[in-house]
């Protein structure tokens, strides 16, 4: 018996087979390519399948999704941006698996729930911030799929002060202001020479002037989202990971400050922001509860 992880990210595929329930093992991961996306994804998932017959398939992918119709569009990929049928198709490899599916960021929720900060608690919101910023969310103790299967795109609050056009099509979104890639490009605006996050981190460290005037930005922007969220869905945990969530104090003092200015009402008082301690592949972990069957649109144990 065989039960499997998909993680369908913005540059890569990751797959494997989950143990004990949950645990995600048998780790493989291919780059995704420009074209034949579904001919790499599908040799992946059969080469980390094996021999025996695969009961289930947990899938988590990019957003945006359409969980009813069981297609998946991420914007990053040209060939599926119109709509992929990825249950249709991993149904067609694997007849006898239960295939479930949802957004990375649902199974990123997913995953701090079973396993991370958010364990045992009712409520709460994962994010990533990395290249891109993701999230999802855990509200009376279950996870938030929405109506399509989109709810908890946190990167898309609109943050105050800002007029960065978004790879959605709109402006102002948090994710225009304050990813990694966002933060990069603002910084060379500005003179710096760098190209990534990682760089962008050391750099503040440093004492790099612009570099910390990015991290700031960054952390302000992630701040005031974090608040208006908490806000709505009245939780008070929310924990970061991905790789610019990890740029330390020059991101996080202003992200902390930011909250505290913003999340002002007496039942956010005790709103906390932490990082996330699972140290990688968080969406492929909520694709391995996913598919091992411990959480549905209804239920989550
Ligand atoms: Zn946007």
């Amino acid at each position: 018996m065989t039960v499997l992880a998909l993680d369908i990210g913005a540059s890569k595929f990751a797959a494997g087979r989950v143990h004990a329930g949950r645990r995600v093992r048998e780790v493989r991961q291919v780059d995704v390519p420009p074209d034949g996306v579904w001919e790499v994804c599908r040799a992946l998932l059969l080469e980390v399948a094996g021999d025996e017959p695969v009961t289930a398939v947990g899938i988590g992918s990019a957003g945006p999704v359409d969980v009813p119709h069981g297609k998946t569009m991420p914007l990053n990929m040209p060939e599926w941006r119109s709509g992929f049928p990825i249950v249709a198709k991993v149904q067609e490899l694997f007849p006898a698996a239960a295939i479930r599916f949802a957004s990375d960021g649902a199974c990123l929720a997913l995953a701090e729930h079973h396993v991370g900060a958010l364990r045992g608690l009712p409520d709460g919101m994962a994010m990533t911030v990395s290249s891109g910023i993701g999230g999802g969310l855990i509200v009376d103790g279950k996870v938030v799929l929405g109506r399509t299967g989109n709810a908890g795109h946190v990167g898309h609050i609109v943050v105050p002060g800002w007029d960065t056009p978004c790879s959605c099509g709109g402006v102002g979104c948090v994710e225009a202001v304050a990813s990694g890639m966002s933060s990069v490009r603002w910084a060379r605006a500005q003179g710096w020479a760098g190209t990534t996050g990682a760089e962008l981190a050391k750099a503040a460290h440093i004492g790099d002037a612009v570099a910390l005037a990015a991290l700031e930005r960054a952390g302000t922007a992630l701040g005031q989202a974090i608040a208006s969220a908490a806000a709505l869905l009245d939780i008070n945990l929310v924990v970061i990971g991905g790789g610019f969530a990890k740029s330390g104090d020059p991101l996080w003092t202003p992200l902390r400050a930011a909250v505290a200015k913003h999340a002002r009402l007496g039942f956010l008082s005790k709103l906390r922001v932490v990082q996330s301690r699972i140290a990688n592949g968080a969406t492929l972990v909520g694709a391995g509860v996913l598919a091992a069957g411990h959480a549905t649109a209804d239920t989550i144990d």
